[in-house]
């Protein structure tokens, strides 16, 4: 197999806790500039217009090493309780946080205060932290799904972990009292709407007690939407009609999708959030 050439650097950043455009957060933590896990889809490969970097995404990563000493400083000057979320545009457990740990050291940060956090991840090197996690005031790991079946999950997000390894760090995160969730997103077209697949998703978060599944559609930037067709047409070719019918009746789809989704979560007896 051919060796991943990832570009690795270490970068000295003036900010960490970011105020966030998302509704529900107030601040963000991105310990990273990048992301290794490389998924097809990712919003998040705007943030190269920030960065200078001209490599692919996916084929980068800085590490923020003085993201704790900052966060530090700006967590003295924060004043009332926020909602903090880890990871909107990278992710926090990425592979290189095994070396580095500065999502770790972010957390021990927080321990003494009572923020409500939240992080998302793909990967099961957040079972590491359990110790930290269980002593924070208010955590919830969310872990997203895309794709069940594996094959396809090497096409879309080549270098994270499985379905089946998040739900098994979900069932160890929950087993240990720590609040977790699902989060499908993106939903894509034929891989993850089907029933059968939407049915095995919430079995699956229901057998690991998360406390909900929560849902996003593919959001047709240019640039991503650019990216998924070249893919498709690559790889499946079969879906291009499929895909580009997403692409002109999204509010037909979705609203099909919505009752779809509802419908499928009552039967399985569990809480779904659909934010599209
Ligand atoms: S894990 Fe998230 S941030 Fe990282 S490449 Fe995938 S979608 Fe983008």
């Amino acid at each position: 197999m051919k060796r991943r050439q990832l570009l690795v650097n270490e970068v000295k950043c003036k900010s960490i806790l970011n105020k966030s455009g998302i509704p529900v957060i107030d601040y963000a933590i991105n310990p990273y500039y990048g992301c290794a896990h490389k998924c097809q889809y990712c919003y998040a490969v705007f943030m190269k217009k920030f960065t200078g970097h001209t490599e692919p995404w996916g084929d980068f990563v800085d590490a923020k090493i003085n993201a704790p000493e900052v966060l530090e400083r700006q967590l003295k000057r924060l004043k009332k309780p926020s909602r903090i979320s880890f990871g909107t545009v990278c992710d926090p457990y990425q592979p290189l946080e095994l070396k580095y740990k500065i999502t770790r050291e972010c957390l021990e940060k927080l321990l003494i205060y009572r923020h409500k956090l939240s992080i998302l991840t793909k990967s099961t090197i957040v079972v590491r932290d359990i110790d930290i996690l269980q002593k924070l005031h208010k955590i919830k790991v969310s872990f997203t799904i895309t794709v069940v079946d594996d094959r396809v999950r090497r096409i879309f997000e080549p270098h994270a972990p499985s379905a089946e390894k998040r739900f098994k760090g979900m069932r160890t995160l929950s087993h240990a009292g720590i609040s977790t969730s699902v989060f499908v997103a993106p939903v894509l077209p034929y891989f993850t709407d089907s029933d059968d697949t939407l049915n095995e998703i919430f079995r699956y978060s229901r057998l690991c007690n998360a406390q909900y599944v929560m849902f996003d559609t593919l959001n047709p930037y240019p640039k991503v939407w650019r990216n998924m067709k070249r893919l498709i047409k690559a790889q499946f070719p079969a879906l291009q009609e499929q895909y580009d019918y997403y692409y002109s009746n999204r509010k037909m789809y979705t609203v099909r999708l919505r009752r779809r989704i509802a419908e499928i979560a009552k039967k399985h007896k569990m809480e779904c959030k659909i934010v599209f």
